[in-house]
């Protein structure tokens, strides 16, 4: 009996699988991290290809099954079965990441994974089709948001196979992609919480105008406030006549992007304007 509110649809399809396995190619040296085994179709195959596979589980039933399958086989010490919730979890060391994961976990996991250290080779996992559309999008799609930008700063993204609900026992109600991560080596030298921050204000409504995105009063209210932590870091007086207003359109201008909007920008252009805004002492964190 699955239990479908923490994701168990357990993949069925054997093709599927080993198509996973060779575009992550998994090598005989490789430790493998595998979130949300389950039953442990996807472990059998890591098991004959990999050195060692951490599993990552969180359903004691499921943990007993797996146990089941592989105690007394000659694969058993190769095995390392963690049990929890992995966003609660500290993540062992390992090159490659394959996983046909629970996907209410989907967007807090691919963070988890792509600020982790050391950094990894490669990751192959299966998501919902609209989430993994979300990954790859480009400036001006329709899908185009936050985590699209924040992923594609942080590693190179590829949209690999469409998979149908009737793969999965039980099916899922939505279709399914698998998508290959590759994090950036080395990463840009950019402060992430700040990026983050910056993306959070502009993609609010990323159809808005950089300069009606910033005007806002409540986004004021908190560059200011930011300003005065920054002042105070820097031994710097804030003015009395500080107006934030001014300062934001300024730096706006400045970098040529006030009419532009966060829906078809480059993260070329986020760079830039992170810059200008960090330069003019204007933090998002
Ligand atoms: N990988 C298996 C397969 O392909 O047959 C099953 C995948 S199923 C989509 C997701 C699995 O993740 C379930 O076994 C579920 O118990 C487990 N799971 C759900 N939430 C989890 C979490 N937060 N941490 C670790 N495992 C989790």
């Amino acid at each position: 009996v699955f239990n479908t509110s923490i994701g168990q649809h357990i993949l069925k399809n054997p093709l599927i699988i080993t198509n996973m396995l060779d575009k992550a190619a998994v090598k005989s040296t490789d430790t493998v991290l595998e979130v949300g085994p389950g039953t442990g179709n996807m472990t059998q195959k890591l098991l004959e290809r990999a050195k060692l596979i951490v599993a990552c589980e969180v359903d004691p039933r499921m943990v007993a099954e797996l146990h089941k399958r592989f105690v007394g086989t000659p694969f058993y010490n190769k095995l390392d079965i963690r049990i929890g919730d992995v966003l609660k979890s500290t993540l062992p060391a390992f090159d490659i990441c394959v996983s046909n994961l629970p996907y209410q976990i989907s967007s807090p996991f691919v963070f988890k994974l792509l600020l982790h250290r050391p950094i990894f080779r490669c990751a192959v996992l299966m998501f919902q089709q609209e989430f993994a559309q979300r990954l790859v999008a480009k400036p001006g799609s329709k899908l185009y948001c936050r985590l699209s930008v924040n992923t594609q700063l942080l590693a190179k993204i590829d949209h690999l196979m469409k998979v149908g609900k009737n793969n999965f026992k039980p099916p899922p109600k939505v279709e399914s992609s698998v998508v290959r991560i590759e994090p950036r080596n080395p990463l840009p030298n950019i402060n992430f919480q700040e990026w983050d921050g910056m993306l959070r204000i502009v993609f609010v409504r990323k159809s808005k105008t950089l300069l009606a995105a910033f005007k806002q009063t409540s986004v004021i209210k908190t560059l200011r406030a930011n300003y005065r932590v920054w002042c105070t870091k820097h031994g710097r007086r804030v003015p009395e006549d500080l107006d934030m207003k001014a300062k934001v359109t300024e730096v706006l201008t400045g970098c040529e992007l006030a009419s532009s909007r966060a829906r078809s920008m480059e993260q070329e252009e986020f760079m830039k304007l992170l810059l200008a805004f960090n330069k003019a002492g204007i933090h998002f964190s």
